[in-house]
């Protein structure tokens, strides 16, 4: 007789036993929450449990030591049970009020900032970068550091219109996802090829099948096979680059920095959206990208000023137009901005085939 197959455990985890018992308790039996302040979160049961939580913004990328020392203050003060959000957010769990305001002080004195909640901005949601990537065309946490070191006053008080989500991406590729401000790089100068590597390292009729213009095509190059570029199509994404590290794109001059708005992933109040360029050629300009940040800045506060209450980024700008918000922060406009992907249908590679 046949015998069920049992699951293959390759997948998320369950996650249920390493809940808070009270979370475990309660699981889809919530009545509500509310957020006594910037930072802490109040859930009640239909049962009458209550439980706390504690958001604290890390760094992400840590080292053992950091890691060492939020687990100590879970053990010391939240019997254990901590969890991660997206945007790299510690949180703690205490089924006890008294044990808030300890928690509290213990991360702010270890240099942890208790905010992220409601209307703030959140921690950055950035990409791999150089730590773990092979693609990235700058550092994502280097950025995010050197922004966030300047907007952390914004994530410990909840004084935005809404919230307000930010994120890095260090490729054009982007797994960065959408935010309501995002930095993009931006790469301005077709690959270098470096023909001696190509026909040992690139399988290339998936290079050539990569490019969403169709500019690559073989070609033999000092009588070993290689590939070429129609520079006059190519529009420098560098998704040729992955599949392909001798097709170099990244460039410490010619690889800049994008700003994008007005993206967002809820259903909140309006359909998701996509965020849209609105200033490019910014240098990429290490450690601290000064000119990221003040451009970052300069929306973020016009936006802080101008919206109305509830309004999302994506909806201040419906709201206003685009013409006012450029006027609004300053910013120039180009044909370049906003709408890439008119004529998409035509000029992109919308077929599975691969060309030559
Ligand atoms: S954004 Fe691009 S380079 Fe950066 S981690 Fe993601 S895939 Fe890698
Ligand atoms: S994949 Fe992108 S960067 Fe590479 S050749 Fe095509 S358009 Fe240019």
């Amino acid at each position: 007789m046949a015998t069920m197959r049992t699951p293959i455990e390759s997948g998320v985890p369950d996650n249920k036993p390493y809940l808070h018992p009270l979370m475990r308790k309660n699981y889809g039996n919530w009545k509500y929450h509310d957020r006594p302040r910037p930072g802490v979160l109040h859930h009640v049961s239909h049962t009458g449990d209550e439980i706390w939580t504690v958001r604290a913004g890390t760094q992400r990328q840590m080292d053992v030591y950091t890691i060492r020392k939020l687990c100590d203050i879970a053990d010391q003060y939240a019997d254990g049970h901590v969890r991660f959000t997206i945007r790299s957010n510690i949180e703690y769990m205490v089924a006890d009020p008294n044990r808030v305001a300890p928690l509290i002080e213990a991360l702010t004195s270890s240099g942890f900032p208790v905010g992220g909640t409601g209307n703030s901005v959140s921690a950055i949601a950035h990409t791999q970068g150089w730590l773990h990537c092979d693609i990235p065309g700058t550092d994502a946490s280097g950025a995010v550091k050197a922004l966030m070191d300047e907007l952390v006053s914004e994530f410990v008080k909840e004084e935005m219109p809404n919230r307000v989500h930010l994120s890095t991406s260090c490729c054009e590729i982007n797994c960065g996802g959408q935010a309501d401000i995002a930095i993009v790089v931006q790469h301005t100068k077709p690959p270098k090829i470096n023909h001696d590597l190509v026909a040992n390292v690139c399988e290339r009729p998936s290079v050539v099948a990569r490019c969403p213009v169709a500019a690559i095509r073989p070609a033999m190059v000092n009588g070993k096979p290689s590939l070429e570029i129609d520079e006059t199509k190519c529009m420098c994404c560098g998704a040729c680059y992955p599949p392909c590290p001798p097709m170099q794109i990244n460039d410490p001059d010619n690889s800049k920095l994008a700003i994008w708005v007005g993206g967002k992933n809820s259903n909140a109040r309006g359909k998701p959206t996509f965020m849209k360029m609105v200033a490019s050629g910014l240098p990429n300009n290490p450690p601290r990208w000064p000119e990221v940040s003040a451009m970052v800045k300069k929306i973020l506060y016009t936006y802080k000023e101008d919206a109305r209450s509830w309004e999302r980024v994506s909806d201040w700008i419906e709201r206003i137009g685009w013409p006012q918000f450029f006027e609004k922060c300053d910013l120039p406009f180009t044909k370049y901005l906003i709408d890439d992907w008119r004529g998409s249908r035509s000029s992109l590679n919308a077929s599975t085939h691969i060309r030559f």
